[in-house]
C-alpha cells in the first residue's frame, strides 16, 4: 500500500522497515540456524526458542541436529531419544508436539516440509507465530510474526498503552506485523544489499535478497538486543527517531502487562531408594506436566512438614528404613515456587510391585529427568559413591 494511502499510525512503517533491515544489515548475529535455509532446521529452533534464551538453545540445537538430521529421523526416534535430547530445555510438550508433526509431514507431506502457511500452521504444536517465523525464514514469505519481544518492540514504537493480550490490541499488533513486514518486500530493489554478514546464508539465499526474513529476524533481534525489557539501549537504537515511546519517555511502562500474577509455594519429599547397587525411578504418566520423563518417588506436602518416615510408608507400604537427608532443590515451574526435600534409603528388601525400576547407577545418564530431579539423580551418585 503507498505511504499516503496507510492510517496514520502506519505512516512511519516504512521508515522503520528500512532502517531496521539496514542494522539488521550490520548488527545480526551468527547464529547455527541462521547458516541455513533448511524448514526442518529452522523450525527446531524456533520450537527451541520459546520461553529459552538462544545460548541455552544453541548446544541443543546442534545436538539435535547431528543426532537427528532430517524430519524422517525425528518422525521416527524413540520416545527416550527425543526426551533425552530436550532434558533441561523444561515444557517438554514442545518436544513431543515436535514429533508428532514431522510424523504428519512424513505421512502427509512424503517428508517435505510444507510451505503453504496454512499447512503449516495446521502441524501439531505450530501456532500462527512459529508459522510466520519458518514461513517467512525458510521460503521469504512476507508472513508476520509476533511474540513477546516482538509485542515489547512494538508497543514501544507506537506507543501502545492497552495491555497486548486484550483481543484487539493483540489484532492491531498483528496488523503493525504485516505491514512491516510487508513493506520490507516492497522496499525498492535499489537499495544497497542488506544481506547481513556473509557466513550466516549460504550463498543461494542471497539473491533475491530474502527481506521477508530479515525483517521478522530484525524484529526478534531488536527486542533480544537493544529493546529489552529493562533498560532498553535506546541510544543505539536503528528506529529510535520512529520510536512514540521514547520520544514520550514512556519505554519503562510499556508494553502494559497488566497485574502479575502471584508466585505459590509448593513442597515435595522424594525418597532415593538404593538397593543391591540398583537405585529405584518411576516415569511420569502421559498427560501431567513432565510426562514421559523420569523422577523419584515423591508426594506433593501440604500443610506443616511431616516425619519423612511416615511419608515413607504412606508411599510404598513397608517399614521405612533410616532415612538420610540427601538435597533440598527449590526452583520454579510457570507460577509455582518449589522446595523438593530428597532423603535417600538404602533397602535390604526391595517393596514389591512398586510403579517402576530399578536401574543401574549408569544407566542414569541415559535417561531424561526433570531438571529438579537431574539434580537429585547427581547428588545421589555422588553420595553413594563416596559411601555415605
Ligand atoms: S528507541 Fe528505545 S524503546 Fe524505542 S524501539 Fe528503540 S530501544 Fe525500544
Amino acid at each position: 500500500m503507498p505511504v499516503d494511502k496507510l492510517p496514520r499510525d502506519l505512516k512511519k512503517a516504512p521508515a522503520i522497515a528500512s532502517n531496521l533491515l539496514a542494522w539488521f544489515a550490520r548488527a545480526a548475529r551468527d547464529l547455527p540456524w541462521r547458516r541455513t535455509r533448511d524448514p526442518y532446521a529452522i523450525w527446531v529452533s524456533e520450537i527451541m526458542l520459546q520461553q529459552t534464551q538462544v545460548k541455552t538453545v544453541i548446544p541443543y540445537w546442534e545436538r539435535w541436529m547431528q543426532a537427528l538430521p532430517t524430519i524422517e529421523a525425528a518422525a521416527a526416534a524413540p520416545a527416550d531419544q527425543i526426551h533425552k535430547l530436550w532434558e533441561g530445555l523444561g515444557y517438554y510438550t514442545r518436544v513431543r508436539n515436535l514429533q508428532k508433526a514431522a510424523q504428519a509431514i512424513v505421512v502427509q507431506h512424503g517428508g517435505r516440509f510444507p510451505e503453504a502457511f496454512d499447512e503449516v500452521l495446521a502441524l501439531p504444536g505450530i501456532g500462527r507465530y512459529t508459522a510466520g517465523a519458518i514461513c517467512s525464514i525458510a521460503f521469504n514469505q512476507p508472513t508476520p510474526i509476533l511474540d513477546g519481544n516482538v509485542i515489547r518492540v512494538l508497543t514501544r514504537l507506537f506507543a501502545i498503552a492497552e495491555n497486548p493480550k486484550d483481543k484487539t490490541t493483540n489484532t492491531h499488533l498483528w496488523t503493525l506485523a504485516t505491514q512491516l513486514v510487508q513493506q520490507a518486500v516492497a522496499s525498492s530493489p535499489r537499495a544497497p544489499s542488506l544481506a547481513p554478514r556473509a557466513q550466516i546464508l549460504p550463498p543461494k539465499a542471497q539473491s533475491p535478497e530474502p527481506r521477508a526474513s530479515f525483517l521478522n529476524q530484525s524484529l526478534m533481534e531488536l527486542g533480544a538486543l537493544i529493546c529489552t525489557p529493562r533498560q532498553p539501549q535506546c541510544l543505539l537504537c536503528p528506529v529510535q527517531s520512529e520510536c512514540a515511546a521514547f520520544r514520550q519517555q514512556r519505554t519503562e511502562e510499556l508494553p502494559n502487562l497488566g497485574e502479575r500474577a502471584t508466585s505459590t509455594a509448593r513442597a515435595f519429599m522424594a525418597f532415593v531408594m538404593t538397593s543391591r547397587g540398583e537405585i529405584f525411578i518411576r516415569q511420569r504418566p502421559a498427560g501431567v506436566v513432565n510426562a514421559h520423563l523420569w523422577e523419584f518417588p515423591n508426594v506433593e506436602i501440604t500443610g506443616p512438614t511431616p516425619d519423612p518416615s511416615l511419608v515413607f510408608r504412606g508411599l510404598f507400604d513397608v517399614k521405612p528404613p533410616a532415612l538420610k537427608p540427601l538435597s533440598i532443590v527449590k526452583h520454579s515451574i510457570t507460577r509455582y515456587r518449589i522446595t523438593l526435600t530428597a532423603y535417600q534409603a538404602t533397602l535390604s528388601r526391595r517393596p514389591s510391585n512398586l510403579p517402576g525400576k530399578w536401574v543401574k547407577l549408569d544407566r542414569l545418564q541415559e535417561l531424561a529427568f526433570t531438571a529438579a530431579h537431574k539434580r537429585l539423580a547427581t547428588a545421589a551418585v555422588k553420595s553413594i559413591l563416596s559411601g555415605r
